[in-house]
């Protein structure tokens, strides 16, 4: 493991910094000074495999990854796993939100595909939310929480923040805004991983703490 330990760690399987200093930021008012190590932190002794998400719901995936997480470092371990569930296509595309356009992965491609398949489904059929799911693996079991951010697809796509499917989704909580128009700050507050994370954190803080 590398740099400096400033305090009690925790392992995140993620390669995405946003994420991982997302996480600390809000573990942090739960377990000051918690260092959040990411996959691209770790040793080569350290090495984590990432799993096959091949699990039917986040739940699941986000616990195979954590339980990869804590066999690979010995550290108390985090992950999450995500996705955008449309009403019109019965939940899809789901656990399979990443590749829904199949591989190499590709949000426009993903993007594109979503609006071919609503192209006919009216404004009042466009219902849809994202959810997430937090594990946590550490040396006295696991843990796990859910969020869910409800909102719609829209037509066309908008916005240049965000990822995924930002562009084309439009949270309840900020009629006429797409997610992808959202600050950060603002989209943590109402986000499916905002929710999730900040349940999670209480636990975190009472397990290290
Ligand atoms: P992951 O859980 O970070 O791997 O996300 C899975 C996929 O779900 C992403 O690649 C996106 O396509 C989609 N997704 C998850 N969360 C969001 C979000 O907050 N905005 C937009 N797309 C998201």
């Amino acid at each position: 493991m590398s740099g400096p330990a400033a305090g009690p760690r925790v392992f995140l399987a993620s390669r995405n910094r946003k994420k991982i200093q997302e996480m600390e930021r809000i573990l942090r008012e739960h377990v000051p000074g918690l260092v959040v190590v990411g996959i691209d932190d770790l040793s080569e002794a350290d090495h984590y495999d990432e799993p096959v998400e091949d699990q039917p719901t986040f739940e699941g995936n986000a616990l195979l990854k954590a339980r990869a997480g804590r066999a690979a470092t010995g550290l108390p371990s985090l992950a999450d796993d995500s996705g955008l569930c449309v009403d019109a296509l019965n939940g899809m595309p789901g656990v399979l939100s990443a590749r829904w356009a199949g591989p190499p992965k590709s949000d426009a491609r993903n993007n594109e595909l979503l609006l071919a398949q609503l192209a006919d489904v009216p404004d009042e059929r466009r219902g849809a939310h994202f959810q997430c799911a937090v594990a946590f693996c550490h040396d006295g079991g696991e843990e796990l929480t859910s969020g869910v951010m409800p909102g719609r697809v829209i037509h066309e796509v908008r916005g240049t923040g965000g990822f995924g499917y930002d562009v084309l989704f439009e949270a309840d909580d900020r009629p006429g805004l797409t997610t992808a128009e959202l600050s950060v700050e603002d989209k943590d507050a109402i986000s499916h991983r905002g929710w999730a994370l900040r349940r999670m954190a209480p636990i975190v803080g009472r397990v290290l703490g």
